[in-house]
This record gives structure tokens, C-alpha cells and sequence, in this order.
């Protein structure tokens, strides 16, 4: 087991929070992980550090699951591959596709840990693709007193257990469906107007296996990335459709942020792939986004979908000074308590802010005064205000979860300042 002061991680990717932990290890086995457990007050597991507050910070231990052994186990005639509670998307899709397996969604990032992942409610994009966390079939846990939890789809709780926020202990294992690997292509089209979009949402939407918006909520939609499953011999990208009437094809790779490198971005251009190289926007080698960053997110019932434009169009030049972009995404229902597209077809605003937290901070307040009322759920990894009274509300299964926390973490051993905030 390591605790070298030097290895510890002193901040999450952004740089924009410094945990301030003040116990840190690493340990080698999932017995040793038990012990640190069973043996601590407070303890919280990292995941690959992208979330951007202090949800992942602890009074107590830190866990790091870095050296933690690898798992890779797949079954092909169940659909399933259970994996570790800190391998990354990045690390797991491609020997998966090495075996003729894929999983269904990704986000925009494989640089992520499934685990933290599916615990913050981490999503990509596509009308007919729920959340990431909807492929988790079974999960293990370790409660409080050291001991092994094992929740499988169907299992009462287990609902609540996927989506955790990190409450309910470090997950060391996840078994996640698969299905057969498939081929992909990406094809970005500018020029759409909010006429348009107000018009063709559905069309545009329904576009692609996985569709995102770029705008800066001022001129129209810059940018829309549609990604298309094909066959795998399929052409590039002169036989693409346009998905809206209008239209225009870019004729070069295309970065959502203005002035940032197209080498960090997916295959472009329509040229087909394996799924797992088109899904995320960015390459694994590569620094996601801009790297100086925060972001928020909301998520809202697609029904919500023009009205939260509406709504949006006038903050733009109240956003303009600390917004780098922003996306607008989809994703279908699940059922996962905590899950912001629980029990509904949702619509995500995703805002890419400049690395300036008072500037950032001083904006949510207006923007979640007119999404919450839309039953707005703000994604748990990146930044937001509102707390637990404003929240509890916007999640049908809330009491559930808390019933779900009190039974696994009676003493909030895996409690924290954000949770106390969040969760009340
Ligand atoms: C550049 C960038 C792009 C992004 N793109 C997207 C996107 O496309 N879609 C989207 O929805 N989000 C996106 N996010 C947000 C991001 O997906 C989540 O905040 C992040 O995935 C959380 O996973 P993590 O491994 O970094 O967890 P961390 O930030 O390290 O931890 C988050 C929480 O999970 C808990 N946790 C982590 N591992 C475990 C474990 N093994 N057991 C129990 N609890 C655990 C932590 O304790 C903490 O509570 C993006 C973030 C960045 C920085």
C-alpha cells in the first residue's frame, strides 16, 4: 500500500479544487481497500479527478484506486464484462473491441473512471442512449465495516446504488453490458439558425445514433456534431445527408472551442470507425477540452427543450465574458434514482466555462433561476448552487436514496461537506 506524500494528487484535473484530505493511500488489493475502510472514520475514493468541486474530498482518507488490480472479464454469452472500481472508459474499450465489443454510449471524454462516472451521472449524447450508468448491471461495494456488498440489477436498492454521488462506499467492481462492436461516423454541419432549431429539433436530434449542439447562445447553433452508426465499408463523408434544411458541411475537422487544436478532437469528415474512436469528442492521448476550464450542467425533460432555449437566448451576454461554449445534448430515460434523466427523455445544456470560479459562481445563480423551474437537475460532477431543499424536489426517488443511505452508511462514513450541502 502506497502513501507516499508525493504520488497523493493535490487537486482534481481542473486545478480548480485542492483537496484538502489529510490522510492518502493507495492500496494494492481489494482486501487492503477493505481494511483502509474498516479501519477509518471518513474515507472517499478518487476517481480520475474530473469533476470540479469538492465532491470527492473527505475529512479523513483519501483512497486512490490506482494500483488496485486490473480487471478485464468478459462474457460474451451474457453481454457483460465486469471490470475494477478504477479502470477509465479509455483503458476498457479497446480490448473490448479487440474481442467484437463495444459499449453502447460514452462521453465526451475516455479519460474518465467508469466508477466515478456512473456515480456523478456522467452521460453522452443520443435520443435513443440513456446515461452511462444505465449499462451497469451489478456493482460491489464496501460498507463501512469493511465488508463486501454486491447489488445486481433487480436487487432492491440497487437503483439507487448506480448514480451514488460516492455516498454509499467505494465501488471496487462493476459489470457493465456490452453489445456487438460497431462502426460509426462523425459529420459536422454548421449554420443553424434557432428558427431552425426550434422547428427541427426533433429531426436534427433523431439525426444520428448521437447528436450534440455547440452555441454561445447568441447567433444560432455554430455547430452540430452528428454521429452516425454505419456499416463498416461504409463511404465518407460526400453521401452524408444534411440533417437540416440549411445545412452546410464543415470541409475541415472542426473544434467546438474556439482557437483550440482539431489533433485533441475524434475523426471527422464522415470517414467511418470503430464506434469507440467517434463517440467522445476528444482523442484519449490528447488533453480533453481546453484543460482551463469549469463546467455546469443541467438536465431537463425534453419537453422542456424550446422553453429552456427561450430562456437561455437572453443571458448571453450576461454569460458571454466567462462562457468558452456550450452543448446541447440528449439522452433517454432511465431508471436510476439519483440520475438526471431519470424516468424522463431529457435535454442537457452543458456550459464550458473560462477557469475563473467567482466569475463562474457569480452566473449560476441566473441560469438556475430559470432552469430549476424547468425541473432542471444540475449534473452532480460539475459545479452548481443549489442545494438539498432545491433539489430534493426535482428527484421523484429522493426519500428512496436517503432511506438507500441511512441502511449502507448509518455514521456517513463516506460522508463529506458536499454531500452534507447537496444531500442535506
Ligand atoms: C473535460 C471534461 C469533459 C467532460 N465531459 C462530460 C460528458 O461528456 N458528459 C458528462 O456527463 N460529464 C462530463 N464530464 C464530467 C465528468 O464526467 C464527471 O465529473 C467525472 O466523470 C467523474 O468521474 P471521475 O472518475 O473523474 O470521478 P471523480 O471526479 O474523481 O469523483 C467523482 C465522485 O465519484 C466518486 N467515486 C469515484 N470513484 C469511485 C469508486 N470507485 N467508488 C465510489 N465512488 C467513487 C468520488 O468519490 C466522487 O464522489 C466531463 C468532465 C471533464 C473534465
Amino acid at each position: 500500500m502506497t502513501s507516499t506524500p508525493a504520488e497523493r494528487p493535490a487537486t482534481n484535473w481542473a486545478g480548480s479544487y485542492r483537496y484538502t484530505a489529510p490522510q492518502w493511500v493507495a492500496p494494492t488489493t481489494v482486501e487492503e481497500l477493505q481494511q483502509v475502510v474498516a479501519s477509518a472514520d471518513r474515507v472517499k475514493v478518487l476517481g480520475s479527478r474530473h469533476s470540479f468541486t469538492d465532491i470527492t474530498d473527505t475529512a479523513g482518507t483519501l483512497i486512490s484506486p490506482a494500483q488496485l488490480p486490473r480487471r478485464i472479464e468478459l462474457d460474451p454469452a451474457a453481454g457483460q464484462v465486469t471490470v475494477d472500481g478504477g479502470i477509465r472508459y479509455g483503458d476498457l474499450v479497446e480490448p473490448l473491441h479487440a474481442k467484437g465489443f463495444a459499449l453502447a454510449n460514452l462521453a465526451s471524454l475516455p479519460h474518465i473512471s467508469v466508477a466515478g462516472a456512473v456515480a456523478t451521472g456522467t452521460h453522452g449524447s443520443g435520443d435513443g442512449i440513456p446515461a452511462l450508468g444505465a449499462a451497469v448491471a451489478a456493482l460491489e461495494l464496501v460498507a463501512p465495516d469493511g465488508s463486501l456488498v454486491r447489488l445486481a440489477r433487480g436487487d432492491e436498492g440497487f437503483d439507487g446504488a448506480v448514480v451514488s454521488l460516492g455516498a454509499l462506499g467505494p465501488v471496487v467492481s462493476l459489470t457493465l453490458d456490452v453489445e456487438p462492436a460497431f462502426t460509426v461516423r462523425q459529420d459536422v454541419w454548421t449554420g443553424l439558425t434557432w428558427d431552425l432549431l426550434d422547428e427541427h429539433f426533433d429531426a436534427i436530434t433523431t439525426s444520428g445514433y448521437s447528436v450534440s449542439m455547440f452555441t454561445h447562445w447568441a447567433d444560432g447553433v455554430e455547430q452540430v456534431w452528428v454521429k452516425g452508426r454505419v456499416d463498416a465499408d461504409d463511404g465518407a463523408r460526400d453521401d452524408a445527408v444534411p440533417p437540416f434544411p440549411g445545412a452546410v458541411a464543415a470541409t475541415t475537422p472542426m473544434h467546438m472551442l474556439s482557437g483550440a487544436e482539431t489533433d485533441a478532437v475524434t475523426q471527422q469528415l464522415g470517414v467511418p470507425g470503430p464506434g469507440f474512436e467517434r463517440l467522445p469528442h476528444f482523442r484519449l492521448g490528447f488533453t480533453p477540452s481546453r484543460g482551463a476550464e469549469l463546467q455546469s450542467e443541467y438536465l431537463l425533460p425534453r419537453s422542456a427543450a424550446r422553453d429552456a432555449f427561450a430562456a437561455m437566448r437572453p443571458l448571453a451576454q450576461q454569460l458571454a465574458g466567462v462562457l468558452q461554449v456550450c452543448e446541447i445534448r440528449t439522452t433517454a430515460p432511465d431508471a436510476l434514482w439519483l440520475s438526471g434523466s431519470e424516468g424522463r427523455d431529457t435535454v442537457a445544456l452543458h456550459f464550458t466555462w473560462s477557469l475563473d470560479l467567482d466569475a463562474v459562481y457569480a452566473v449560476l445563480p441566473a441560469i438556475e433561476e430559470v432552469l430549476l423551474p424547468l425541473q432542471g437537475r444540475p449534473h452532480w460532477g460539475k459545479c452548481f448552487v443549489a442545494e438539498a431543499d432545491a433539489l430534493a424536489p426535482l428527484y421523484p426517488r429522493w426519500t428512496d436514496f436517503a432511506d438507500l443511505r441511512d441502511r449502507l452508511d448509518p455514521d456517513r462514513t463516506f460522508g463529506n461537506a458536499f454531500l452534507d450541502r447537496v444531500l442535506g
